[in-house]
């Protein structure tokens, strides 16, 4: 029910406007490389809430680091295309990575975060016949979102 077939670049972009004034403000670099105008279906405000929830979890991590910086990738290979964000942050302790896609598990302070940013988005994406997962190993912590291209 009120899907969509879309550029999936566009959502990561509208995603990256919305938070333009916190990277300004914080002085947060962010790179946005775009390699593909592959189409995906579903729900763009569902992946725009993915995108976003990402990027703010990638900000909080990368303030933590000296020079805080954000990487937004958009590529396609096979027959899907992806969104990997990569912060400059100091990383997701081995002990705890199989516990973010939980619902309420989080590592911030009351008010700061209820960690359900993660496991909302593991609906969405799976909705959409996609997949979201941090990438391993890897320098930088990466989380990728895939989803099927539609033609
Ligand atoms: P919340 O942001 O409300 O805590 P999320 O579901 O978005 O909930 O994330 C769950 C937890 O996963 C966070 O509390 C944090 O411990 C970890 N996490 C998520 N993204 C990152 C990241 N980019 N760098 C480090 N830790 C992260
Ligand atoms: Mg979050």
């Amino acid at each position: 029910l009120h899907q969509e077939i879309f550029v999936l670049s566009d959502v990561v972009r509208d995603s990256i406007v919305l938070i333009e004034s916190r990277l300004l403000d914080q002085e947060i670099e962010l790179r946005f490389i775009d390699h593909t105008t592959a189409q995906v279906k579903g729900k763009p405000s569902e992946l725009m809430q993915v995108i976003h929830g990402l990027l703010l979890n990638g900000i909080e991590a990368s303030l933590l680091s000296p020079a805080p910086r954000l990487e937004v990738l958009v590529g396609e290979s096979d027959s899907r295309a992806w969104v990997k964000v990569i912060d400059s942050g100091p990383g997701i302790p081995e002990d705890i990575r199989e516990n973010i896609f939980q619902p309420f598990f989080t590592t911030k302070k009351i008010g700061e975060g209820v960690g359900l940013g993660l496991s909302s988005a593991l609906g969405i994406v799976a909705a959409m016949n996609g997949r979201i997962f941090l990438e391993e190993p890897s320098p930088q912590t990466t989380f990728v979102v895939e989803l099927p291209i539609a033609s």
